[in-house]
């Protein structure tokens, strides 16, 4: 059998390793962290540095083909694995997406919509681009920040000084404030020949910059957004040779679908299809990296509906399952913390 390699050891890759283990593949998670979700379920575990390239190689050596689950991995350590063994998605997908800059310009690139948006890399730069986009708007990292974790909402009273140094004086973008209808995300999965299937698109919902909740099927209102945002999402992965599953994230806003950003790798958004869909998301992802044919991403209930268990949400497990027909999944980590992604529960309704 062959041996898949995923970088990352978090929540994804346990979803990854469990959909890989059930079709007779074996994994290897390559991750820094003590605690690895995705390494409890899989054969065999590196702990090591992203960039450490003696384990690298050692890691290459043992593994038929290299994924992601976290798309913050040093880009040249991607390619460094891509001189040795195949790995899907490549290192362009992964620069473009960890860095908010580059996404913008390249998702503008090709012909899509974004909120207004300038580069900012110092305290006169912020104010120039607050003054030239106005406000609200929210200043963003351009790299490394998640769950809304390196944004800071800038309105006419807000000190720029202050938000630059909370910012952590890091490399920047300054967006506009996007007054959007609903958010909502596309699922693609492309396959090595550069076919590929979507997903019914879910509607998203927020708290706190964190994701709550996935519906499935979005309203009817979104139909003609989700549409344009499928073609638009279509030509990222061409763009991109994209092998995989790649996701991107959209607002509905009155004059059409504006992109917010993307992930070279399953996404939080996609975790209902493991009950609600015919294939799951990461059955496909594994299915696409390892030259499989893809499998029928439709509804497998007239309606789905997952919820995340953030931090102490997930303490109340037993009430859950209190709920005779709640599908719950806890990630396994030991510790509880506010805000931190423990678990989630998937509804169908037939
Ligand atoms: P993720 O965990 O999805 O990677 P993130 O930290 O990368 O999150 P974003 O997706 O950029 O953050 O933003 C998180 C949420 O904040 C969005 O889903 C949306 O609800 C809100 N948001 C972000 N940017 C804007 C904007 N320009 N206008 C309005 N709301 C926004
Ligand atoms: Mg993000
Ligand atoms: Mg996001």
């Amino acid at each position: 059998g062959s041996t898949i390699g995923i970088l990352g050891g978090g929540q994804l890759g346990r979803m990854l390793a469990m959909a890989a283990a059930s079709m007779g593949y074996r994994v290897h998670i390559f991750a820094p962290e003590a605690e690895l979700p995705a390494g409890d379920v899989s054969a065999a575990v590196t702990r090591a540095a992203y960039t450490d390239r003696a384990a690298l190689a050692a890691f290459a050596a043992a593994v038929d083909v290299v994924t992601v689950e976290f798309e913050n991995v040093d880009a040249a350590s991607l390619e460094f694995l891509g001189s040795r063994v195949p790995t899907r998605p490549g290192a362009r997908a992964l620069r473009v997406a960890q860095d908010r800059l580059a996404e913008k310009d390249f998702f503008t690139g090709l012909g899509g919509r974004v909120a207004p948006y300038l580069s900012v890399s110092s305290p006169a730069e912020l104010e120039a681009a607050v003054r030239e986009i106005g406000t609200p708007g929210i200043l963003k990292t351009r790299r490394f920040g998640y769950d809304g974790k390196g944004q800071i909402r800038i309105d006419s009273d807000t000190s720029l000084d202050a938000a630059w140094t909370e910012i952590g004086e890091n490399p920047s973008v300054y967006e506009g404030f996007v007054r959007f209808d609903a958010e909502f995300s596309i699922l693609l999965a492309r396959a090595e020949d550069g076919s590929s299937v979507v997903y019914p698109a879910p509607r998203n919902t927020h708290e706190s910059g964190i994701l709550a909740l996935s519906e499935v099927p979005a309203p009817a209102a979104l139909a003609e957004h989700i549409e344009d945002a499928a073609a638009m999402a279509r030509k990222v992965a061409d763009a991109l040779s994209y092998v995989g599953l790649i996701t991107l994230e959209f607002f509905a806003c009155a004059d059409g679908p504006v992109f917010n950003e993307m992930a070279p790798r399953v996404h939080n958004s996609g975790h209902w299809t493991i009950e609600g869909a015919h294939t799951s998301q990461f059955e496909n992802h594994i299915r696409a990296i390892c030259g499989l044919p893809l499998g029928e991403t439709g509804l497998s209930a007239r309606s789905v509906r997952m919820k995340n268990l953030i931090g102490e949400d997930a303490n109340d497990w037993a009430a859950i399952l209190a709920d005779p027909r709640a599908h719950l999944h806890l990630y396994g980590k030991s510790e509880v913390k506010p805000g931190r992604k423990m678990g989630h529960v998937t509804w169908l309704e037939d």
